[in-house]
């Protein structure tokens, strides 16, 4: 299969695969290459470059997290530099604003009767920033709800009665902070955002986070229903942007395998010809 994974995930953040798996994965289905994006880290970057050989391409890279009136934005960075010192400090604090979150949420649940167990998530986020697909799985183990879909339609999806937003960085800062750490930024999957609400993101954000340097839209994502995948790359073209593709791979914690969504090497050329300096 040709083409470039802009979006994968493993056990450095909330996949279910490691990276090294990960790679493999990619070999096997005969990717050009994948794009380590896990959240706020970049902890399996060196990982992906030791697991890989000619045959794939390893892009690093996080999906950092942003936010607008409490719900998530999230913003793709490709070759951004980990020792960046003010990336490095956003993305300390956002593992530190992720465990206090986790714990908000777990004392949620318990006002809503299901006995989650913060050991338990932290257990399954192996010290991994701790993210909500971690607190979905230890609630299902509790066995109050069946799948973890449920539990993220029921309770815990952006304005979800057990959710508590991060406090993360307006989405146009994100764009800073990636771009000032040597990488190039792409708007992921806008139609996800505020998908409980029925909110739709402004286009007015999106035009001012191109002005500020982001790259690219990722306008098709598996989420994204035909007509959000109509409208991103409309957007995208209207604003001179790159067009991307990826999977989101979570391994076992989303549907969506690996490769389900491509970019052409021409899109990672481009994005590529974006890098500062
Ligand atoms: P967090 O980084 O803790 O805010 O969690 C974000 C992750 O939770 C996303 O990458 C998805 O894997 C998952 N997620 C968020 N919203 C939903 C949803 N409505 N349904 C299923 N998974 C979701
Ligand atoms: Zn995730
Ligand atoms: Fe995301
Ligand atoms: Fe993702």
């Amino acid at each position: 299969m040709p083409g470039y994974d802009l979006h994968t995930h493993s056990t450095a953040s909330d996949g279910t695969t490691s990276v090294t798996d990960n790679v493999a994965h990619a070999r096997a289905l005969g990717l050009d290459g994948i794009a380590v994006t896990d959240h706020d880290t970049m902890a399996a970057v060196d990982e992906a470059r030791a697991a890989t050989g000619d045959d794939l391409e390893i892009i690093p890279g996080t999906e950092f997290s942003a936010e607008l009136a409490a719900s998530s934005v999230h913003v793709l960075g490709y070759w951004t530099d980990p020792r960046d010192r003010a990336l490095a400090a956003e993305m300390d604090r956002l593992r530190n604003e992720r465990l206090r979150r986790a714990q908000d949420i777990v004392a949620k649940f318990h006002g809503l009767d299901v006995p989650v167990s913060m050991d338990r998530v932290l257990e399954l986020a192996g010290g991994a920033p701790v993210g909500r697909p971690h607190i979905a799985q230890a609630v299902v183990e509790t066995g109050a709800v069946a799948t973890t879909q449920e539990v993220f339609d029921d309770y815990l999806a952006d304005g979800g009665p057990a959710n508590v937003a991060k406090h993360a960085v307006h989405p146009v800062r994100a764009v800073e902070l990636l771009i000032g750490a040597g990488g190039v930024a792409v708007l992921a999957h806008p139609g996800l955002f505020g998908s409980r609400t029925g909110e739709v993101m402004d286009d007015e954000v999106i035009e001012a986070m191109a002005a500020a340097g982001m790259v690219g839209i990722e306008a098709d994502h598996p989420d994204h229903t035909d007509e959000q995948r109509r409208t991103y790359n409309d957007l995208a073209v209207a604003l001179g942007l790159v067009v991307t593709a990826g999977s989101d791979y979570h391994g076992d914690a989303k549907e969506q395998d690996l490769g389900d969504a491509t970019s052409p090497a021409a899109a990672v050329e481009a994005l590529r010809d974006c890098r500062p300096g």
